[in-house]
């Protein structure tokens, strides 16, 4: 389903007739994203302005050089601005935000980002302190909201003690193209899942096996594309009507595939069965698959309501428990398709709601069980994200759906899928316990 404001945007003679006339239509930006896989040194070129007196300055500074970016103090164009603020420690310190932001914003070039970097405020013992860095949540989302319309993210990026080293992959990614539909998020880089951290910013997925359920179209196929891309070997899962497309991916990547329905009794079994056969275990499990059956509460039939919990909630916490004793492997990574709708709510969408907010509660809980072995388990709720599902939807809540958020625009599968590579990856250790929202900072959800 195509955006027609977006097309009108990207082409010159529209746009110019648009402002001639002086009509009152905004149009949104076209995002610029990142095709293939990751490249080496994928912030070479940009220029990112580091403010603060914090002690993260300078960890961040290495991290951004050593992905390519010329670091710098001053200048009077930047693709980036990056401001410690870890040192914040009590409100009147909060002008020194204001001071460095109202002085530099305008210096963003449209598809810049902000970042601003903090620790975690709910881990802080004094109150004081804890207002002052939780203000930095409040600040991040009003200024992307801001910058939304000129395609400039802004991000929260908070990192516990001891956890420096393990933020680089976060900022490369917040900083990068692959964050395009991320803006107001609180990232939080910590040292609960054990083991090293690694951040290989290159084909970081070669050698891992990673299992994407509802693999064969929208945001699932993209998932998979972006691991394939990246060097994984891929386990597709869908339903027999999904063949077709499960086998245009394994054209182009290494894999196998298994149709079947996640619904039935022995699906997890099954799929069990054809890892052991196959690869011997797996690293990274994506849970994908989903389904709406939207209703008013008082109109939704027990078919439907169980048809939703049962997909979007039971079958992924079902193969998550079947995989998670002996085939998922240590430094794995668990990633599940939750929604804004599990965040905020939607009229019709009780069971889609609970559904997926009962993945945020599953995946918060897996935390203390595999973070001793080095695994992570986070969810990627998506916003409005131009697929199928979306393009069933009625024309009124679809189009409010599609703009109701800082950049005006739904987003694109792929955003999803660079979300779901990005925590997929080695460098995203340290993020765990998380719910990061591609949203494009909509109004709907904290
Ligand atoms: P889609 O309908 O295009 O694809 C879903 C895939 O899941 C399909 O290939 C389908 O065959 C598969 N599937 C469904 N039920 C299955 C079952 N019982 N067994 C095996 N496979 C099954 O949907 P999409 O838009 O790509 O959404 C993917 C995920 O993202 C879903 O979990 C969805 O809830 C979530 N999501 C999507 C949006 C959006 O705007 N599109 C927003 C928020 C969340």
């Amino acid at each position: 389903m195509s955006d027609y404001l977006l097309e009108i945007a990207k082409n010159p003679y529209a746009k110019q007739a648009i402002r001639t006339l002086g009509l009152p239509i905004p149009l949104p930006p076209t995002l610029r994203r990142a095709d293939g896989a990751d490249v080496p040194k994928s912030l070479t070129g940009q220029q990112v302005v580091i403010g603060g007196e914090g002690l993260l300055a300078d960890v961040v500074g290495a991290a951004a050089t050593a992905a390519g970016a010329e670091v710098l103090t001053e200048s009077e164009r930047a693709h980036a601005l990056v401001f410690d603020a870890s040192d914040l420690r009590c409100t009147a310190d909060l002008a020194k935000l204001h001071a460095f932001f109202h002085s530099k914003i305008r210096q963003v070039s449209t598809h810049g980002r902000v970042v601003i970097l903090g620790r975690p405020a709910n881990k802080e013992r004094d109150p004081i302190v804890a207002a002052t860095q939780r203000a930095l949540v409040g600040f991040t989302k009003s200024l992307g909201k801001e910058t939304g319309r000129k395609a400039i993210t802004a991000n929260l990026l908070t990192i516990a003690e001891g956890a420096e080293d393990r933020a680089a992959g976060a900022l490369r990614f917040l900083l990068g193209q692959r964050s395009a539909f991320v803006s107001g998020q609180a990232l939080n880089v910590s040292l609960t899942a054990k083991g090293e951290a690694t951040d290989l910013n290159h084909q970081p997925l070669a050698g891992k096996v990673a299992l994407i359920t509802g693999a064969a179209r929208g945001i699932g196929a993209a998932i998979a594309t972006r691991l394939g891309q990246e060097g994984a070997t891929l386990i597709l899962v869908d339903r027999p009507e999904g063949q077709e497309g499960m086998g245009a991916l394994l054209d182009a990547f290494e894999g196998t595939s298994l149709a079947l329905d996640l619904t039935d009794a022995d699906a997890a079994e099954r799929i069990s069965a054809h890892i052991s056969e196959t690869t011997g275990g797996v690293d990274i499990l994506i849970n994908n698959a989903g389904v709406t059956r939207d209703r008013t509460i008082a109109k939704m039939s027990a078919d439907w309501w169980n048809l939703c919990l049962g997909v979007n909630l039971e079958a992924a916490i079902g193969l998550t428990e079947t995989l998670r004793p002996k085939l998922l492997r240590k430094n794995g990574r668990i990633v599940h398709i939750s929604s804004i709708g599990g965040i905020a709510g939607n009229p019709g969408q009780t069971n889609y709601g609970a559904s997926k907010a009962g993945l945020i509660g599953y995946a918060e809980a897996l935390v203390g069980k595999v973070s001793r072995r080095g695994v992570t388990v986070n969810c990627v709720a998506p916003g409005f994200i131009e697929t199928a599902m979306t393009a069933a939807m009625p024309a009124v809540p679809r189009e409010a759906g599609r703009r109701l958020n800082a950049l005006s625009q739904g987003g694109q599968a792929q955003d999803i899928a660079d979300a779901v590579a990005f925590l997929a990856s080695p460098g995203a250790h340290g993020i765990t316990g998380h719910t990061l929202r591609v949203c494009g900072l909509h109004l709907a959800g904290a």
